[in-house]
């Protein structure tokens, strides 16, 4: 069997946007998972792609071009995709977050975000059931919800009909690492070894002892993250109009708290229903759904959108966003091991930035110019000294 020149490890939205990118560029790629494509985190989130819950810095930046990377995947898988641009509100019951929004809007638009500030009536009236008391809101028309799920499958789909081997129920065991010191290929569980000339790592929460193999580790933890999904008598997708993000949530995401932290987001899916989350934890690989932060993600929903109070609770469940202590994922070459990639620790932020990570990844290995300044995400940036 002649050997793929790159072999990706992880066929969540990361991992099978770069062999797509790969196999776009006419790379010879195998993409390689322990399950089916989208089985991990990809598949469990709320599938938005925002620039509301950031601020200006190379995070979003690199956000503010994986948007347009989303206009050609709307325009390629069209419908499959579910692209529906219904725009953000970051909405404050808080005066101390609110006060601090003017300056963050104005970062916003200075990074190239359209971010207009609204008061309270302004707020209700563009979303009328958003009756709770609040001072104001960041309304950001561009941010947008997807199907990352279908998103990458359809994305395996295309890489296979270009050539990629899309190869399930597969598990890596390690990275394999030559007597030169340079990524080799992959040991499967069971003894199989796959040769390539690159080893790109992007199994999510779980690409730490792979990448602890390959002699380049990184302090990846899961954060554990529960939401909720709310059943409407009858399914409707403008129910609520914006995805809603307390501004509480901004400050959830940049805080290191290890203990469980809840900040309210609230929209509807698209098959009409509500998903309500969401939830913050740095407590390992616990599967298991907490009754009482459950309660207490309800609860805040309510303050906000009272409407939700009496809905019937459907279904709740657990995923692990993959996190890195500075906040910001780890993308690019390994100076430490020559011929490994690593694309992981995107956190809450992997959908947003899964398909222009591909892109980057998958640019750099063809030689071709980074489209921005790519240092900041540097995996070996933990490295002692
Ligand atoms: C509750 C929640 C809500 C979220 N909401 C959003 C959101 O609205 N917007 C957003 O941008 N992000 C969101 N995220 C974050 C986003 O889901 C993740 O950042 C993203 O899915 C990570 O993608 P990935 O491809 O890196 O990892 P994954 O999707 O986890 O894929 C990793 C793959 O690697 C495979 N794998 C692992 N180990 C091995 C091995 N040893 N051998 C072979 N294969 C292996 C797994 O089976 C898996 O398929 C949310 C996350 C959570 C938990």
């Amino acid at each position: 069997m002649t050997h793929p020149e790159v072999v990706v490890v992880g066929a969540g939205i990361v991992g099978t946007a770069t062999a797509w990118e790969l196999a776009l560029r006419g790379i010879t790629t195998m993409l390689v998972d322990r399950g089916e494509v989208s089985g991990g985190t990809t598949g469990l989130g709320e599938g938005n792609v925002l620039c509301s819950d950031k601020d200006a810095g190379p995070e979003l930046d690199l956000t503010v071009l994986g948007m347009g990377l989303y206009d050609e995947l709307d325009e390629r898988f069209g419908e499959v995709a579910r692209i529906r641009r219904k725009g953000a509100l970051i909405v404050h019951p808080d005066a101390r977050t609110w006060d601090a929004e003017p300056a963050r809007a104005r970062r916003l638009r200075a990074a190239g975000v359209a971010a207009q500030l609204v008061d309270a009536p302004g707020v209700r009236a563009l979303e009328p059931r958003l009756t709770g008391d609040v001072h104001g809101a960041l309304h950001v028309p561009g941010d947008l919800q997807c199907d990352p799920r279908a998103i990458t499958r359809a994305l395996a789909a295309d890489a296979a009909n270009r050539g990629a081997t899309v190869r399930t129920h597969a598990p890596v065991e390690r990275v394999l690492v030559g007597s030169d010191g340079r990524a080799a290929g992959v040991r499967l569980a069971g003894g199989e070894e796959i040769l390539a000339g690159a080893v790109v790592l992007a199994a999510g929460p779980w690409t730490g002892p792979l990448a602890e193999s390959a002699g380049a580790p990184l302090p990846l933890e899961p954060r554990k993250g529960q939401l909720l999904r709310l059943r409407l008598d009858r399914p409707d997708e403008r129910w609520l109009r914006h995805k809603i993000v307390d501004g509480s949530y901004l400050l959830s995401v940049s805080s290191a708290e290890a203990g469980a932290q809840v900040s309210t987001v609230v929209e509807t899916t698209w098959d009409g229903h509500l998903v309500v989350g969401s939830t913050r934890e740095r407590c390992g690989f616990d599967p298991a759904v907490d009754a009482a932060l459950e309660a207490a993600v309800r609860e805040r929903a309510a303050r906000l959108v009272p409407a939700t109070a009496p809905l019937e609770r459907d279904d709740a469940w657990v995923g692990f966003r993959p996190w890195l202590p500075d906040h910001r994922p780890a993308i690019g070459a390994s100076d430490r091991t020559p011929g490994l990639w690593l694309a992981t620790g995107h956190e809450g932020a992997g959908i947003a930035l899964g398909p222009i990570t591909g892109r980057v990844i998958a640019g750099a290995i063809a030689g071709e110019p980074a489209p921005m300044d790519l240092s900041p995400f540097a995996p070996d940036r933990f490295a002692p000294g």
